[in-house]
């Protein structure tokens, strides 16, 4: 992390999955870049709380910055999904008619497919859906082989330390306050505040400034007095199911959406992981709750229900948790449907604004990046490193998922990996050690859960929070204040209560 006063080509505010792609593609040339994230670690406002898809480009105008990004960045996925060692999984999805009343909408979805240019699509009938997915119900599908699965988390951590590795700066717990236009000078002087330390106030200085704040980019904007829009925020509710459901969904499924809705509708996703999503709801929330994640009991009923009918056999024990995610939308309630993303280069030289990057802003990330570097250029000279490097480095997979063979090499090289801290995902000690000593130096539970995989299994943190702890507190030397499991406020322990070794 940089001190004081830090004075930089670029700054990004905002790590999300936009800001780090922004960031790891800029880190391809000779500038001294740093990010500005408020949360303990990146990806932890929408960029986590997604369902994970590569959409293909079948929902979007003809014509749109979402259909020409979606299709690009689509079709980027796979090469930075291997360059960046983050899983990938071309599924395929079917969007579905139950009835005559979704046909008009599904040949819709083909026509502007058609138009954007998706690779591969195709109507199939029922006898044809079958062989895809045995049991689902609907009388004409549109198949498109070119959706696919990641793990949105995975991927902004993978795009973040990358550009780490490749020189780029991560502020965590930087909240950005305050924006001013230094004409005289030709910068941006940024005002935050190091949440890490008291609020105590920073300042950093950048010849371009990218404003990629998600829910609160209009805020941002507003600080650099310029323009922007409004983001209204709508609220998408999930329910998470077991594993032990993994593989009885073969693709994506999704209904045929209505003209105005906020969302792509209820759907079952299956993750990267081997879990199934069920959701998500899509309700706009009061402006105050930009950042209030809760899931509700209606919502979680009608979820269960609704799980219920598309996967018949689920059982109560087989949903293990929720969460939601909020869209950062430019359309009010009154209106609904989707704005086209805002990518500009506002009347202030120099600040570029990103505004409402709702799905499919995770599969369009790649193509964002690229959009904005063209923008970067015609305000910095840009000369391409050398010394790029676009691997990862270093073991970065599941220990569990290698052969017999390959696991006992490690062990034999490095016994850490013989012991098993999280029994549910089968994660081990030296995972955990790694997702702890992280470049970017995020020390929440969260972190090492969205790294290591650790606490997401069935028991949820039940049986390894607390030898997670307890490294932390011997090898790592952690006081119980320390503990945080996300960010802000949310501490996990109030003090000590008993002492080792005290007789009661
Ligand atoms: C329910 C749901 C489902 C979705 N499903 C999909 C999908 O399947 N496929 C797909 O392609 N897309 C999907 N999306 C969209 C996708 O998740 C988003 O487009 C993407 O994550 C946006 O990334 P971002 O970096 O712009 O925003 P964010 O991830 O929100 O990042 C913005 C960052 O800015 C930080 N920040 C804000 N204000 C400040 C400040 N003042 N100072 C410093 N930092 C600040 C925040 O803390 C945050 O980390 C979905 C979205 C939702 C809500």
């Amino acid at each position: 992390m940089v001190g004081e006063n830090g004075t930089y080509d670029v700054v990004i505010i905002g790590a999300g999955v936009v800001g780090c792609a922004i960031a790891r593609e800029l880190s391809r040339y000779e500038l001294k870049i740093g990010v500005l994230e408020k949360e303990p670690d990146v990806g932890f406002g929408t960029s986590c709380r997604n369902s994970g898809v590569v959409h293909s480009g079948i929902n979007y105008k003809p014509g749109t910055r979402r259909a020409v990004l979606d299709v690009r960045g689509n079709s980027m996925m796979d090469k930075i999904c291997s360059e960046l060692k983050t899983p990938i999984k071309r599924i395929g999805k079917l969007t579905v008619a139950l009835s005559e009343n979704d046909l008009p909408g599904l040949y819709k979805q083909r026509d502007q497919g058609l138009a954007n240019g998706v690779p591969g699509m195709e109507l199939l009938d029922n006898e044809a859906m079958q062989k895809i997915q045995p049991g689902i119900e609907g009388i004409l599908g549109l198949w498109t082989p070119s959706s696919g699965i990641i793990s949105p988390y995975g991927l902004t951590i993978a795009l973040a330390e990358n550009a780490h590795t490749n020189g780029v700066d991560f502020c965590l717990e930087h909240r950005v306050d305050g924006i001013k236009r230094n004409e005289a000078k030709n910068i941006f002087e940024v005002e935050a505040s190091d949440l890490s330390d008291g609020g105590r106030k920073k300042f950093f200085r950048a010849r371009v400034l990218i404003n990629s704040a998600g829910l609160h980019s209009d805020e941002v904007s507003r600080m650099a007095g310029v323009g922007g829009g409004v983001i209204w925020a709508c609220r998408g509710e999930y329910y998470v199911l077991d594993k032990r459901l993994d593989g009885s969904l073969k693709t994506l499924i999704y209904p045929v959406p209505g003209p105005n809705d906020p969302g792509l509708g209820i759907h079952l996703t299956p993750t990267v992981d081997g879990n199934i999503l069920i959701g998500p709801s899509a309700s706009y929330i009061p402006d105050e709750d930009r950042e209030d994640y809760r899931a509700t009991a209606k919502i979680m009923q009608s979820l269960r229900m609704e799980g219920q009918r598309l996967l018949p056999g689920l059982a109560s024990g087989d949903f293990i948790r929720n969460f939601s995610g909020n869209r950062p939308k430019q359309t009010p309630p009154e209106v609904g449907g989707n704005a086209d993303f805002t990518i500009e280069e506002t009347e202030s030289p120099g600040f570029i604004h990103l505004q409402g990057i709702e799905s499919p802003g995770l599969t369009s990330s790649p193509a964002i990046a690229v959009e904005v570097r063209g923008i970067v250029e015609r305000r910095l000279e840009m000369k391409k490193r050398t010394n790029f490097i676009a691997e990862r480095r270093g073991f970065v997979g599941h220990f569990s998922h290698l052969p017999r063979e390959a696991r006992m090499d490690m062990i034999h090289a490095e016994p850490e990996y013989g012991e098993i801290i999280c029994r549910c995902e089968g994660v081990t000690k030296k995972e955990i050690r790694d997702a702890i000593e992280n470049p970017l130096g995020a020390r929440t539970l969260m972190s090492i859960k969205y790294r290591a995989r650790a606490m997401m299994g069935r028991c949820q943190g039940g049986f390894c929070i607390p030898r997670i702890t307890r490294m932390l507190r011997d090898e790592y030397g952690y006081a119980p204040e320390d503990y945080r499991f996300r960010g802000g406020g949310a501490y996990m322990f109030t003090g000590v209560v008993r002492r080792r070794g005290a007789s009661e």
